[in-house]
């Protein structure tokens, strides 16, 4: 033990030197200096020592105070200069494993160290860690998956659980289990971060835990709204219903004021806007005005239009624009550059910030640019809290985001461009004051604003439960409904229901809602359970390779790109890997080709040429990897790639295995003269993505579909389909333990003939659970 504590000692004093010699350096106090100046600062001995005399502390602030940068590293430098010494182990968790990763280089970057020395990251497929890394910052995934296998935490000194205001699905859980956790580990603290003023509801939830919150400085902001934006250009909105054009609906009109040029231009924007559609979580009356704003369809127009505005006239400082998705993203920063449209291109550094881009094209984002360039960065809601641009002066905020929400009475996910929350408004606009007075532009009218909610819904309340009702049972939380209801928020007894009804059917769950073989085995793989099945399915017929693309495949974003102006040209590309009606099967081949043509060094030019994405690519190849090895992990597989390979050409074994995971995913197809339509049980009625191989065909010589995931965007759509026959749902679709087929096929419910079907169906069965309870036999 004393050998121990000298070690522990002097590793301290090393760590302390360290820092000094650091700071000392002209670099490390310039970066102290800075440090220092962060609002977060003047609070420091507050907060430390808040948190050593308390389990648990929440402490909000305005993003950019430097919560998350600098907390972490006050409470390991003052860790490593107490006499306790270098134990210390303190987890931050990050919603976005993008921030987990720029925010770990970022720390290390102001401790003058490289990363994976005291300071470290972990998130899915990559990490830097090192023996004697004592912050780690993580996904909040991996902290979940930790918890698996060390349920007391053991060693963790401090768990750190950031930007808890997005209430995030995963962060609630982790909440729901942390609290359990604190009473058998009376020495570990927990620090909860939000960047806005919701600290009470945290408080109160762990029995009223002290709240610190940071005073932040922002300069003033002047606001502009739709009306006022208008109005700089010589229009006025008028009630419309004060003018009476266009029909009842429609509220809004603009009174044609303005120079001739310009006005229609900004004329045909609103009309535009004024084309709008539903937005049914509102009141009537609001959803009337709501309506007539689309700022999906305003805001091209519109944003290019104040760009130009602030490029030509305004005094310097970074834009920040917030817009809905990716492809709003992209397709505007193609068209700003494409036709050259804010000016000069060497004078305009024209950059895209989103979850998914490169840690090259991250770092661009905070570097500011030469003298009179102006930076100009198309961001997703990611900018609102998670990063921050220093030099922003101008935001334009579209007012939407993309969310996923969940109707429970059909069981159906959807994914629709939403109003953001007022908190979220008031967000955005503080971006741009934090260097100097800045200037917001909102693209909608005032009256929207104050319509909208106050909070964004949480996302336990939003989305379906699979995955999270399986973590459940796998940390033996007990019943499942009881867990849930503690949470911040619990969700819906429907929802919670459809969730275990589904585990059910897949057969993860068994009657007692207790977890089958499959379940345990799903539960150690980091997908969603259909893949996750999909995956053993894959492993224990034999054709793994294929299978492993599919999975991986579907767990990206699509590899085959869709550019807006170039849609026919990217369909047809994806139309020659088309192969025997099935998306997924296309997947394969083109991944296929990829690896073929990454040989000859050539996996860009085939990627260009058959509207791929390289990075997709990439990311299928290392989750292959991944999931391979997952799956050496659970014994189903040995490193002999030839034997669970053996039947990897065979398409229809392929497809059984695809059947099996997607199952009930699954429409019927209706053929008539012409054509066919499809329809599933629970929505009637529902129509393909475009760039489904499937939807370019005019008949499809099956009877089913199975597909991956289905979305209520207007109507009901299926992305990712692959086409089944009667026979290959019979033996494949249904849960391994029930062998149920849901009542579709009366000729097999018939006797002697179910009889046969029964035998069949529950030898396979069998073959497949022995397999899953011995995997090594
Ligand atoms: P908070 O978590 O309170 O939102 P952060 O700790 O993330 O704040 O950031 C504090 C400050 O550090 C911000 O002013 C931000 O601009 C700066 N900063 C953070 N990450 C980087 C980076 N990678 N490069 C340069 N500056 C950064
Ligand atoms: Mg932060």
């Amino acid at each position: 033990k004393a050998v121990m504590e000298k070690i522990v000692w002097r590793r301290s004093l090393h760590l302390r030197n360290q820092q000094q010699a650091w700071q000392e350096s002209p670099e490390g106090r310039k970066m102290l200096e800075f440090r220092k100046s962060l609002p977060v600062y003047k609070e420091k001995d507050a907060l430390l020592s808040a948190i050593s005399q308390n389990q648990v502390v929440v402490i909000s602030g305005e993003t950019g105070c430097g919560k998350t940068t600098q907390i972490p590293q006050f409470i390991l430098e003052s860790e490593t200069e107490s006499v306790r010494g270098a134990v210390c182990s303190i987890i931050c968790t990050q919603p976005r494993r993008i921030s987990a990763m720029s925010v770990s280089e970022r720390v290390a970057a102001e401790r003058g160290e490289n990363l994976g020395e005291s300071v470290g990251y972990k998130v899915r497929l990559e990490g830097m860690k090192g023996r004697d890394t004592h912050l780690l910052f993580c996904t909040t995934g991996i902290l979940l998956r930790r918890l698996l296998v060390d349920r007391n935490l053991k060693g963790v000194t401090h768990v750190i659980v950031d930007e808890i205001h997005e209430r995030g699905m995963n962060e609630d859980f982790l909440l729901i289990v942390l609290k359990d956790l604190l009473p058998r580990r009376p020495e570990l603290r927990l620090i909860l971060m939000s960047a806005t003023l919701d600290a009470e509801l945290f408080s109160s939830y762990f029995g009223g835990a002290p709240m610190i919150h940071i005073p932040g400085f922002t300069y003033p902001v002047r606001t502009h709204f739709l009306e006022n934006i208008l109005e700089m250009t010589g229009y006025r909105l008028t009630p419309y219903n004060q003018i009476d054009d266009y029909g009842q609906e429609k509220i809004w009109k603009m009174n044609k004021q303005a120079p001739r040029k310009r006005k229609s231009q900004i004329f045909s924007a609103v009309e535009d806007a004024l084309r709008a559609t539903d937005f049914k979580e509102y009141s009537p009356q609001t959803q009337e005005s709501l309506s007539c704003w689309n700022p999906d369809c305003i805001g091209f127009n519109l944003i290019e239009h104040l760009l130009c505005n602030i490029c030509e006239k305004e005094r310097p400082g970074a834009v920040l624009v917030f817009m809905t998705g990716w492809d709003d993203i992209s397709s505007l920063k193609d068209k700003l550059q494409a036709h050259q449209i804010l000016g000069d291109p060497s004078r305009v550094l024209l950059l895209a910030c989103h979850g998914s881009m490169a840690s090259s094209e991250q770092r661009l984002i905070f570097d500011e640019p030469e003298d009179g360039v102006r930076k100009i960065v198309l961001a997703t809601n990611i900018a609102e809290t998670s990063i921050t641009i220093n030099d922003v002066v101008f935001v334009i905020d579209c007012g939407k985001a993309k969310e996923t929400s969940y109707d429970a009475l059909n069981n159906t996910p959807c994914l629709l461009p939403s109003w953001i929350s007022k908190v979220s408004a008031l967000q955005r606009r503080g971006r741009s004051g934090r260097v100097q007075p800045g200037e917001c532009y909102h693209l909608y009218p005032r009256c929207v604003y104050d319509a909208f909610a106050d909070y964004q819904l949480p996302e336990i309340l939003r989305t379906p439960l699979q995955s999270l009702c399986l973590q459940i049972k796998s940390l033996k939380l007990g019943s499942i409904s009881e867990f849930l209801s503690r949470a911040l928020q619990s969700p819906e007894l429907l929802a919670v229901q459809n969730a275990i009804e589904y585990l059910k059917i897949i057969g993860a769950l068994d009657e007692n809602e207790n977890l089958t073989a499959l379940g345990r085995h799903l539960t150690m793989l980091p997908v969603e359970p259909k893949l996750g099945k999909m995956l053993l399915l894959g492993a224990i017929f034999y054709c793994l390779d294929p299978i492993l693309t599919v999975v991986a495949g579907l767990s990206v974003r699509d590899p085959f790109l869709t550019p807006l102006d170039k849609k026919d040209l990217a369909e047809a590309a994806k139309a020659q890997f088309s192969h025997d009606h099935s998306d997924h099967l296309a997947l394969v081949r083109a991944y296929e080709g990829w690896k073929d043509a990454e040989q000859d060094l050539a996996g860009y030019e085939y990627c260009w040429k058959n509207f791929l994405s390289a990075q997709s690519m990439k990311a299928i190849d290392s989750l292959r990897k991944e999931f391979f090895s997952l799956l050496k992990d659970t014994g189903l597989v040995d490193s002999n790639m030839t034997t669970c390979n053996a039947w990897s050409y065979d398409g229809h074994l392929i497809r059984a295995v695809i059947c099996c995971g997607l199952y009930p995913g699954i429409c019927s197809i209706v053929h008539n003269e012409k054509s066919f339509s499809l329809k599933t049980m629970e929505d009637g009625q529902v129509l393909l993505y475009s760039n489904s191989v499937n939807a370019r065909e005019s008949k499809i010589p099956y009877p089913w579909l199975v597909f991956n995931e289905k979305i209520k965007v207007n109507s009901v759509f299926l992305r990712d389909s692959t086409a089944v026959s009667d026979s290959l749902l019979l033996l494949f679709g249904g849960g391994i333990s029930r062998g149920d087929m849901g009542g579709y096929l009366e000729f097999f419910m018939k006797p002697p003939i179910a009889e046969m079907y029964q035998t069949l169906r529950r030898e396979l069965d069998e073959l497949i659970q022995n397999k899953l309870l011995n995997p090594r036999m």
